[in-house]
């Protein structure tokens, strides 16, 4: 977690945990999450989450339980205390990361009807994007969401580039499918404005470009502005699975977003 640069502390029991809890309250520096084990001494963790949960003072809203064998029944006792995570040890370090951002990113506690985040659900989390794809065909528009959603994607739908730009700005995606050729604006227009707009936000969002003929000089204009991978028409699952993968390499930041 320090190599995340989250500042841990580790306590062996209940009553020390409780006792950091109260004394990091008093300071003002509340902890934003906290971990259990669900066979501590003393309490058992579902008992130290309900103690934690009776605390109204207490500003802790993020609870995770680590358990080394689930029992039937811990679902819904976590949802019922407000647990966000359970998690079965041992833990890999990149389920472990996406649980915490999963966990932060969850609205607060309080509101029951969440869905518990487990090891599954983060690793079903990695695997679904939310995708923009902007391409003015309504027939390649359905089959394109046809497959993305198969795969278990997260599809919206913009028709030119004009379209695309406003998308962006209203949502988060993780990928953008961006045909080269559409009225208004086309692919090319849309991803260098994309690209100016992030110099200024740090980010980029890996772009794919869709071409239904590769003309001369297109290889060149999609790295001049700035598209990290190209599938040609017609699409299919295959080549899409494999391009997305591709963008997301290329496009992926060297060092950990947090
Ligand atoms: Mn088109």
């Amino acid at each position: 977690m320090r190599s995340w640069g989250m500042t841990p502390t580790a306590v062996a029991d209940s009553t020390t945990a409780t006792d950091v809890i109260n004394s990091a309250n008093k300071k003002g520096e509340p902890f934003s999450l906290a971990f259990l084990d669900f066979m501590a001494p003393q309490m058992n963790g579902f008992e130290l989450a309900e103690v934690i949960a009776r605390n109204r003072r207490s500003s802790l809203e993020k609870i995770v339980m680590l358990t080394s064998g689930g029992q039937i029944g811990d679902g819904a006792k976590c949802r019922e205390l407000g647990i966000s995570a359970y998690l079965m040890k041992p833990i890999k370090q990149s389920d472990l990361l996406d649980a915490i951002l999963m966990a932060m990113q969850k609205p607060s506690s309080s509101d029951h009807s969440c869905s518990l985040i487990t090891r599954h659900s983060v690793r079903e989390a990695r695997k679904r994007l939310k995708i923009l794809l902007a391409e003015d065909n309504t027939v390649n528009q359905k089959l394109a969401v046809k497959i993305l959603e198969k795969m278990g994607h997260v599809v919206s739908i913009a028709s030119n580039g004009r379209e695309a730009l406003h998308t962006l700005e209203q949502d988060d995606f993780q990928l953008v499918l961006m045909d080269v050729q559409m009225p208004e604006m086309d692919g090319f227009e849309a991803t260098r404005a994309i690209r100016e707009k992030e110099v200024v936000l740090g980010r980029h969002i890996p772009i794919v470009a869709m071409t239904a003929h590769a003309m001369v000089g297109d290889r060149e204009r999609r790295l001049d502005v700035g598209m990290d991978a190209y599938i040609s028409k017609p699409i299919s699952s295959k080549k899409l699975a494999k391009v997305i993968d591709e963008a997301l390499r290329t496009a992926e930041a060297p060092e950990l977003k947090l």
